[in-house]
């Protein structure tokens, strides 16, 4: 490079750096409130909302704010779509299959069973045109979405009793609810849905005969283990959930687009760390609960052959009475089958392998 052009390169940097400084101190201070679905306990999936609070006012150096509240703090949990739907808070976090009663559809921003594991859900999310088919979706409701967290795969529950064979699972009250419910209740199971406050209680005193958490690392905390013994995998209701931030859309709009970028980087921070942060906190608290006395057990194949052909039963039930749902589901479904074909050969050797060694 010649010396002019230096020169000229580095005036360039110069007049870059200072028209930055300049936008910098211009930068409007905006404050918004953020509605978790969560209570402040389940530490990893709430603690994702102050992650991402923490580090947009970091990129922003402290400009842009968001103060996040508890699930029953500002709405009730499950009135978190609503809430930034109508702009009564500028943004949420939580679970969009909550809202499956409105439309069936919502289930894909989260989980299906049979569904997706969390990195087919961010693969889908982020390079196979589920979260421009989601946002989509949202638009009817106001809301920009951004993916924030998965759990992993999850447990199938804690059960009194054994469960054998589909024959066990007539007439069995558990707390499940969504749509994992729904395909349970084709198989006899009568479907409660209590809030995580009241399960232990009701699985104590026999109320309910088995329900379903999370997975190791939140289920130890609420104490199934004391009142039932039978911890079953996997919750093949939810093979890889996702959860999510909504943003009212006007709102979104009208964000600097400085702190939209700042906003976007968060959120996918916050997606990503929460599964490294389960997948590093579930380990150790399974091996406590089965030095407990805790009995791991396979759902009998009978009870997963039974369960997965009553799910697609149902995907094609409601793709035929949902457009929103059948339009969706078809792209859902063409992802997820190329998707299979590829993670059975070297992941599903590799982890089979790796699984049985020492
Ligand atoms: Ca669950």
């Amino acid at each position: 490079m010649k010396r002019r052009d230096l020169i000229k390169g580095a005036g360039a940097g110069m007049l870059a750096g200072l028209t930055a400084s300049a936008r910098a101190s211009d930068s409007p201070s905006i404050r918004w409130r953020l509605a978790s679905s969560f209570p402040k306990s389940l530490d990893t999936i709430y603690g994702a909302a102050e992650r991402l609070a923490e580090r947009v006012s970091r990129i922003t150096e402290g400009k842009f704010q968001i103060r996040v509240f508890a699930g029953g703090e500002l709405v009730p949990g499950l009135q978190v779509l609503d809430a930034v739907e109508q702009s009564t808070v500028e943004c949420g976090h939580t679970a969009s299959y909550y809202y499956v009663g409105k439309n069936m559809a919502f289930a894909f921003d989260t989980a299906l069973p049979f569904g997706f594991n969390a990195r087919e859900q961010n693969a889908w999310m982020y390079y196979g045109g589920g979260l421009a088919l989601m946002r989509e979706f949202f638009k009817s409701y106001n809301i920009i979405s951004f993916p924030g967290g998965n759990t992993g795969a999850q447990m199938g529950g804690w059960f009194r009793n054994e469960i054998k064979s589909r024959a066990d699972l007539k007439g069995l009250k558990m707390r499940i609810p969504g749509i994992g419910g729904q395909i349970l209740a084709r198989l006899g199971v009568v479907p409660q849905t209590l809030a995580g406050g009241d399960i232990y209680p009701a699985l104590e005193r026999g109320a309910i005969d088995a329900t379903e958490w999370v997975g190791p690392y939140d289920d130890e905390k609420l104490g199934f283990h004391k009142v039932a013994k039978n911890y079953y995998y996997p919750g093949w209701w939810e093979g890889g959930p996702q959860l999510t931030f909504y943003v009212n859309l006007k709102k979104w709009q009208e964000l600097p687009a400085a702190y939209q970028a700042a906003f976007e980087v968060a959120a996918a921070e916050a997606n990503v760390t929460m599964l490294a942060e389960y997948d590093a906190k579930n380990p150790p608290a399974l091996m406590r609960l089965v030095r407990q006395g805790v009995k791991l057990r396979p759902f009998p194949q009978d009870v997963m052959t039974a369960a997965h052909a009553e799910a697609f039963k149902m995907y094609d039930e409601e793709a035929a009475k949902n457009p929103a749902f059948k339009h969706i589901y078809g792209e859902w479904k063409k992802f997820r089958d190329t998707s299979i074909q590829w993670f059975k050969v070297a992941e599903a050797a590799y982890a089979n392998f790796v699984n049985i060694s020492k």
